[in-house]
C-alpha cells in the first residue's frame, strides 16, 4: 500500500491543475461577459434617441450638429444638435473616415465640436477578452481534456508486494498445457542471467489468443504472481486517441515505467485495438501505425539485460499486423480454449471455494450442462447464484439459485412484470413448440431441456436443448438439421396463424450464419466446392474469386435455408397433434420441464 501515496498524490496535483484551469476560464468568461454588457449599456441606445448615419451627415454638412462624443474602439458616437436638448446616438460604420469628414467640415468653418474619448479601462479590457474569447476557450479546453486523459493514469502498476492477492497458478483453472509454457517464462523472470549465459534468448513478447473470459488476463497476472514481478497493464483502445501522437507516447511512458521495475510483465489487453493491420487510410489509421510503430521500437530496443516480457491478449488473431509477430516480438503464440468439461468444473470447483453450497449441488452436473461457457461466464454464474440465494433467503446456494443464475447469465433476466396480450403469448408459444417438436424428429439434436414463453431479455420465449458432451467435430448433417429447428419457430407461426412475426428475426440471424459458414468454411457445398474463404476476416478474398463465385455462394446459402425451411414445414404438418399439445400445455403453464417434454412423445 506504501506505493500508493504518490501515485494518490499526483492524482490529486493533476485534479488541481484541472479545478484551476476551470476556474481561470471562468473568470475570463466573466470578465468577458459584464464587459460585453457595459461597453453596450454604456451608448443608452434607444429607438427614440437614435439618428439615422445618413441623417447625420446631411445635418452635420447642413451646419445643425453642435458636438460630437466617440469613444476610441466604438463605432458608436453621441450627437448633440443644436435646439435639441436630447443626446441623439448613431452607428458609424467606419469611424476613420467619419473622424475625417468632420475634420473636414471643421477646416471649412463649420462649428462642430469633435471629442474624442479615451476607452474605458475595463471596456477596453474585456473587448479584447472578447475578441480573444474563442481562442482561449479553445486552448482551455484542450488543456482540460489534455489532463483529464492524464487523470485516469493509465498503465497502473499492480505491485505484487503491496496486494495481498497475489494470483497463482493455482488460481487458474485447466489450461494443463499452456501452463507448462507459462511455468518457463516464470523461469525467465526469475533467472535471466542463468539464461543469458547460456546464451538462450529470452522471449519478448507472448500473444495469447482466445474469447474474452478465457482467463487470459488471470494467466498473466498469474505468471507476475509466480515468478513476484510487477504487472503492469494496460488495454489496447486505451491507446487510440483522439489527439495525434498521443497513442505512441503513452506507449513510450508505459515502457519507460517498465524499466523502471524491470523485472516485470507487461500485458496488453485488446492488442488488435492498434496491433490491425496497417493498410493505407484515413486518420484514425495513420494514428493506430504511429502506435503501432512505437510499440514495435520499444520491443526491438529491449536490452538483452532488461527482462521485460509483454504479454498480449487478442480475440483477433487474423487481424494482427504481421510485423508484430516477427521474431524478437510477440514470436510466441498461445491459444486459450474455451473450457472443456472437466476444466469447466475446475473452475466451478475454484470459483465456489468460498461459497456455502447445498450439498445436493453437483458442480460435475453444472459442468455438463455448461458446454461452450467461458471461465468469467462460470464464474458470473456463482456469484449471481450467491446473490440470488441471499435474496431468497436460503441458508446456501440451493440448485434452483444455480439454475436461475445460469438462466440469466445466459439468456438475460426474467422478465416476468412484462405483459403481453394473449395473441402474443398464443403466437410465442406456437413458435417455441414449433422448434421444440422439429427438434424431437431429427436425430442428431440434443433433447430438448426446457420451453418457455416467458419472456426473457430480448427473446420472447426460448427453447433449450441439453448440451452434455462437448463436440470437437460437427457433421454436415447436424448442421442442417439445426437450420431445420430454427426454421421451424418461423414454419410453426406461419401455419397456425398463418402469420408472421418479428420474433424470428434471432433464428434467422444465426440460422445464416451457420448456412454461410458451411458454404464458405467448411467446404459443405458441392456447387461452391472445398474452399475456405472467410469473408469477415478477409472482404478482398470475395473479390479475388470474381462475382461468379460471390454469386454461387448467395445462391447456396439460400439453397441451404430454404430447404430447411421446408423441411421443417413439413415435419410439423406431420405432427401436428404434437405442435398443439406442446403450445396448450405452454399457454396452461408457460414452462416445459424435459420430463413433461418427453411425457408429451411418449
Ligand atoms: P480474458 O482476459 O480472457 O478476457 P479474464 O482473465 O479477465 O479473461 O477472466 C475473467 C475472470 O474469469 C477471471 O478473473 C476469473 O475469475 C474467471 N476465469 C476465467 N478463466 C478462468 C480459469 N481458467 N480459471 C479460473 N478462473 C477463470
Ligand atoms: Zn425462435
Amino acid at each position: 500500500m506504501e506505493n500508493n501515496k504518490p501515485e494518490e498524490k499526483k492524482k490529486r496535483e493533476k485534479r488541481d491543475k484541472i479545478l484551476l484551469g476551470i476556474l481561470i476560464t471562468a473568470i475570463i468568461l466573466t470578465i468577458g461577459i459584464v464587459g460585453y454588457f457595459l461597453f453596450f449599456y454604456e451608448t443608452d441606445e434607444t429607438e427614440e434617441n437614435k439618428l439615422a448615419y445618413t441623417d447625420l451627415i446631411k445635418q452635420i454638412a447642413d451646419g445643425e450638429i453642435e458636438r460630437i462624443e466617440m469613444t476610441v474602439g466604438s463605432t458608436t458616437v453621441k450627437v448633440k444638435q443644436k435646439n435639441v436638448e436630447e443626446e441623439k446616438v448613431t452607428i458609424v460604420p467606419n469611424t476613420q473616415a467619419f473622424v475625417e469628414l468632420v475634420q473636414e467640415k471643421v477646416a471649412e468653418g463649420n462649428n462642430i465640436k469633435l471629442d474624442q474619448k479615451p476607452q474605458n479601462i475595463l471596456v477596453s479590457i474585456s473587448q479584447t477578452v472578447f475578441t480573444l474569447l474563442p481562442t482561449l476557450m479553445i486552448v482551455a479546453l484542450f488543456v482540460v481534456v489534455l489532463k483529464m486523459q492524464g487523470l485516469g493514469d493509465k498503465g497502473k502498476i499492480y505491485d505484487q508486494d503491496a496486494s495481498k492477492e497475489k494470483v497463482k497458478f493455482d488460481d487458474v483453472a485447466g489450461l494443463d498445457e499452456e501452463k507448462q509454457e507459462m511455468i518457463e517464462i516464470v523461469q525467465f523472470l526469475k533467472e535471466p542471467k542463468k539464461f543469458n549465459e547460456m546464451g538462450a534468448k529470452i522471449p519478448r513478447g507472448v500473444l495469447l489468443y482466445g474469447k474474452p473470459g478465457t482467463g487470459k488476463t488471470l494467466i498473466a497476472k498469474a505468471i507476475a504472481g509466480e515468478a513476484n514481478v510487477p504487472f503492469i497493464s494496460m488495454s489496447g483502445s486505451e491507446f487510440i486517441e483522439m489527439f495525434a501522437g498521443l497513442g505512441a507516447s503513452r506507449v513510450r511512458k508505459l515502457f519507460e515505467k517498465a524499466r523502471k521495475v524491470a523485472p516485470c510483465i507487461v500485458f496488453i489487453d485488446e492488442i488488435d485495438a492498434i496491433g490491425s493491420r496497417r493498410t493505407s487510410g484515413n486518420g484514425a489509421e495513420s494514428e493506430n501505425n504511429q502506435t503501432l510503430n512505437q510499440l514495435l521500437v520499444e520491443m526491438d530496443g529491449f536490452d538483452t539485460e532488461e527482462t521485460i516480457i509483454v504479454l498480449a491478449a487478442t480475440n483477433r488473431p487474423e487481424m494482427l499486423d504481421k510485423a508484430l509477430l516477427r521474431p524478437g516480438r510477440f514470436d510466441r503464440q498461445i491459444t486459450i480454449n474455451v473450457p472443456d468439461k472437466r476444466g469447466r468444473e475446475e473452475i466451478l470447483k475454484i470459483h465456489s471455494k468460498d461459497k456455502k453450497i447445498a450439498e445436493n449441488v453437483k458442480l460435475k452436473t453444472i459442468a455438463e450442462d455448461t458446454a461452450g461457457l467461458t471461465g468469467a461466464e462460470l464464474a458470473n454464474i456463482l456469484n449471481e447464484s450467491a446473490i440470488l440465494a441471499t435474496i431468497n433467503e436460503h441458508e446456501v446456494i440451493e440448485k434452483e439459485d444455480i439454475e436461475e443464475a445460469f438462466k440469466k447469465v445466459t439468456i438475460g433476466l426474467q422478465k416476468t412484470s412484462r405483459v403481453y396480450s394473449e395473441k402474443d403469448k398464443k403466437l410465442t408459444a406456437y413458435h417455441e413448440a414449433g422448434h421444440a417438436v422439429v427438434s424431437q424428429y431429427l436425430e442428431t439434436q440434443e433433447p430438448v431441456k426446457e420451453i418457455s414463453i416467458i419472456p426473457r431479455g430480448m427473446a420472447g420465449g426460448y427453447t433449450m436443448n441439453k448440451t452434455n458432451e462437448d463436440k470437437n467435430y460437427i457433421s454436415k448433417t447436424e448442421m442442417e438439421e439445426r437450420l431445420m429447428v430454427l426454421m421451424a419457430g418461423r414454419a410453426a407461426e406461419k401455419i397456425i396463424i398463418n402469420d408472421i412475426s418479428t420474433g424470428a428475426s434471432n433464428d434467422f440471424e444465426v440460422a445464416t450464419k451457420i448456412a454461410k459458414d458451411m458454404v464458405t468454411i467448411y467446404g459443405m457445398s458441392d456447387v461452391v466446392g472445398t474452399i475456405s474463404i472467410n469473408v469477415e476476416k478477409d472482404p478482398y478474398e470475395l473479390q479475388l474469386l470474381g462475382e461468379k463465385y460471390a454469386d454461387a455462394i448467395g445462391a447456396e446459402v439460400k439453397i441451404l435455408l430454404d430447404s430447411a425451411y421446408q423441411k421443417a414445414q413439413k415435419i410439423i404438418l406431420e405432427h401436428m397433434d404434437k405442435l398443439h399439445e406442446v403450445a396448450q400445455t405452454l399457454l396452461k403453464q408457460e414452462t416445459i420441464n424435459e420430463q413433461e417434454f418427453e411425457r408429451i412423445f411418449e
